[in-house]
């Protein structure tokens, strides 16, 4: 996409000797534009719907229409399901902007990435439980320090296994394992789950993109997850990359610096 301005070109004299045309090239202003305006329409959807629930059975238990307890209770359990939605959209938003406009640096210290994975397992290990899924980690003797963020280490991996605790199915399992080479740590994060089907795999990273709203919301998913791990990821100039086959499962790695340059 081009901008292009034209003006007379004078010689000596004043005299007009021809024409000068300048053009820019503004197809990435146009793209930011672009990408700007979805962003605050998506925005405003996934707000919306949350708040018309909210709006609408309140109003019904207002009404005074309803009169037996279970129902005003299964009502007032979508209200509560519904801010509490809103309030981690609204979370993981601010979380977002803040990381995107780097307002807090990076706070870096000596981390063990395999004491990380151990207390991941034990934070999510309800949800690990209700679906019966066996977990592999690396021997909890082993230790694996790299310099970074220990808060955002931890968050980046927290996301990794929690998604893929929700998109494998009753029985499933997931594999955690880490190798180190000579500058760097991979961190494999492997699922037998539904997987992703290979369009979708360049897009999964961007805010709000999900291959099955309906299941992404039910599980409480904001669809800003993997955006926030990407950044993350950036951060500490490592590397994301996903290999998935749809219906057998995904690996996630993610590569880092052993020391942060
Ligand atoms: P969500 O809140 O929807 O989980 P994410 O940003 O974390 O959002 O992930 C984006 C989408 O990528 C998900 O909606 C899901 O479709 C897909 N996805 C992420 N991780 C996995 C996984 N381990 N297995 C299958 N699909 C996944």
């Amino acid at each position: 996409v081009f901008d292009a301005h034209f003006g007379p070109f004078y010689g000596n004299g004043w005299k007009q000797r021809g024409v000068i045309i300048v053009l820019h090239d503004i197809t990435n202003l146009k793209r930011l534009e672009k990408m700007r305006s979805d962003f605050v329409a998506n925005v405003s959807h996934e707000l919306k719907t949350p708040v018309t629930s909210v709006k609408g059975f309140s109003e019904t238990l207002l009404g005074g229409e309803v009169n037996d307890e279970a129902t005003t209770r299964t009502f007032l359990e979508i209200i509560y399901n519904e801010s509490e939605r809103l309030d981690r959209l609204i979370r993981d938003l601010l979380h977002l902007s803040r990381i995107e406009n780097k307002v807090t640096p990076l706070n870096l210290s000596s981390v063990d990435l395999i004491s990380l994975i151990h207390s991941i397992e034990k934070t999510l290990s309800k949800s690990i439980s209700e679906k019966s899924l066996t977990v592999t980690l690396p021997p909890s003797t082993d230790e694996v320090t790299i310099e970074g963020d220990s808060d955002r280490l931890n968050q980046i991996l927290l996301n990794l296994v929690a998604n893929s605790i929700n998109y494998t199915g009753e029985g499933g399992s997931i594999n955690i394992s880490v190798e180190v080479t000579e500058f760097d740590v991979h961190i494999y994060i492997r699922d037998t789950g539904i997987g992703i089907p290979e369009e979708s795999v360049p897009r999964v990273f961007e805010r709000f993109y999900r291959v099955d709203k309906a299941r992404s919301r039910n599980s409480g998913g904001t669809g800003l997850g993997l955006a926030i791990v990407k950044h993350l990821v950036d951060s500490h100039q490592g590397d994301i990359k996903l290999d998935s086959i749809e219906g057998e499962g995904t690996t996630f790695t993610v590569t880092f610096p052993i020391r942060q340059p």
